[in-house]
């Protein structure tokens, strides 16, 4: 079942009738139902694709910031006061 856009009133109709069943207005031929909702919805999975990109880097950036304070945590932990070199590597 081919659908249309009405121009005048924008709302959906079967293709082929010569006038808006809503609205009386005349219907031409114009871009399709799916042809008409490509280009948004292309631009919405771009819009997807940019907010994951995002997000992955903001959650980068927390698994930093808690990488940090955990060494901070195990430093604190550590029976030494954290302030000495890592030990030498056994010879
Ligand atoms: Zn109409």
């Amino acid at each position: 079942m081919k659908l249309d856009f009405c121009p005048s009133c924008a709302r959906i109709v079967l293709r082929g009738f010569g006038y808006c069943p809503y609205c009386g207005a005349a219907l031409r031929a114009g871009p399709g139902f799916e042809e008409a909702l490509r280009e948004p919805f292309e631009r919405l999975a771009g819009m997807q694709a940019d907010f994951r990109g995002r997000k992955i880097g903001e959650l980068l950036l927390e698994l930093e910031t808690l990488e940090a304070e955990i060494d901070e945590i195990v430093r604190a932990l550590s029976p030494d006061d954290g302030e000495r070199s890592p030990a030498p590597l056994p010879r």
